[in-house]
């Protein structure tokens, strides 16, 4: 929500991170988890649990914001 909190290329992800992109998926959902962390992101549709790889350029131009994982300990 807050503006200034914008993801950028530079903005570090980590496997279970759960993201919303603004373009929804061919199934309709804009959930994704990361799942694997590279060049390129994995990240798995919580809908439809299809699997995509997207280029972090790729993530942070469609990314519309981060929800943060809450720390289960
Ligand atoms: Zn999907």
């Amino acid at each position: 929500m807050a503006d200034s909190v914008r993801p950028t290329v530079l903005t570090p992800y980590s496997v279970g991170d759960r993201i919303t992109l603004k373009k929804a998926h061919a199934c309709g959902g804009l959930e994704w988890e990361v799942y694997r962390i590279g060049a390129d992101l994995g990240l798995l549709c919580l809908v439809c649990g299809r699997r995509i790889m997207l280029s972090r350029r790729n993530v942070a131009r469609r990314i519309r914001k981060r929800v943060e994982t809450p720390d289960v300990k």
